[in-house]
């Protein structure tokens, strides 16, 4: 799953309305945001197999330090705890803590049965959407569409960089998800290592910035 778990980020916006942007978005896409690390160090692996799912050629037979349910509890905490011991916020710290573990249970949804429950074996699940194309991208464009519309609503623009730049990052989003259907696939980790951490960079980056250009909606609230 790709812009589903943004969808997260954008929708914690009103669970938690006082914690950056930045930081709702990085919890649901903290698996996902260490991967590429965890596959550079050599701790994951993943093959290449054309046509093991209708979405794409991933064999991802081996990733149980980002993407075990156990090392997400594990992930969640820390990064629960580092957040409320700098805040003090319950409410970001609850979201943040969920906010990693949907990542799990998306992918679980997402991904064929590869999603490991604890590193060193055991059981792996995964209910397979990727092998419905159309209906993964239709999913995932409706949870993201409706999640950045919560964003929208429950903030306001200060000036036009709130607007705009706002704008622009969902369209690109949405742009790199379509845009990848049509693109070609990695082939090595050395194509998703180095792209990956880019992207991860920019896409973090990119939030953090026009959030400071919105402000909460209501303070009755
Ligand atoms: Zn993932």
């Amino acid at each position: 799953m790709f812009i589903g778990h943004f969808a997260v980020g954008f929708a914690s916006k009103r669970f938690a309305p006082r914690a950056p942007l930045v930081l709702l978005l990085a919890a649901p896409l903290l698996s996902d945001l260490l991967w590429p690390f965890f596959l550079q160090f050599g701790w994951e692996h993943i093959r290449f197999v054309p046509g093991i799912t209708r979405y794409n050629a991933f064999d991802l037979y081996d990733y149980p330090w980002s993407h075990s349910l156990l090392m997400g509890v594990v992930w969640a905490t820390l990064f629960a705890a580092i957040y409320f011991a700098f805040s003090r916020y319950h409410a970001g710290a609850i979201t943040i803590w969920i906010g990693v573990i949907s990542h799990w249970i998306l992918d679980w949804i997402t991904h064929i049965p590869d999603m490991p429950l604890y590193p060193g074996g055991g059981p792996k699940l995964g209910l397979g959407l990727w092998n419905h194309v159309a209906a993964t991208m239709i999913v995932e464009i409706v949870m993201f569409v409706v999640a950045f519309y919560l964003y929208w609503i429950a903030t306001r623009t200060r000036d036009w960089i709130g607007t705009y730049a706002c704008i622009a990052y969902a369209v690109v989003l949405l742009f790199l998800f379509v845009g990848a259907r049509f693109s070609a696939q990695p082939e090595s980790v050395k194509q998703i290592v180095v792209p990956g951490l880019i992207t991860e960079a920019i896409l973090l980056a990119w939030p953090a910035w026009f959030d400071h250009h919105r402000v909460l909606r209501t303070t009755s609230t």
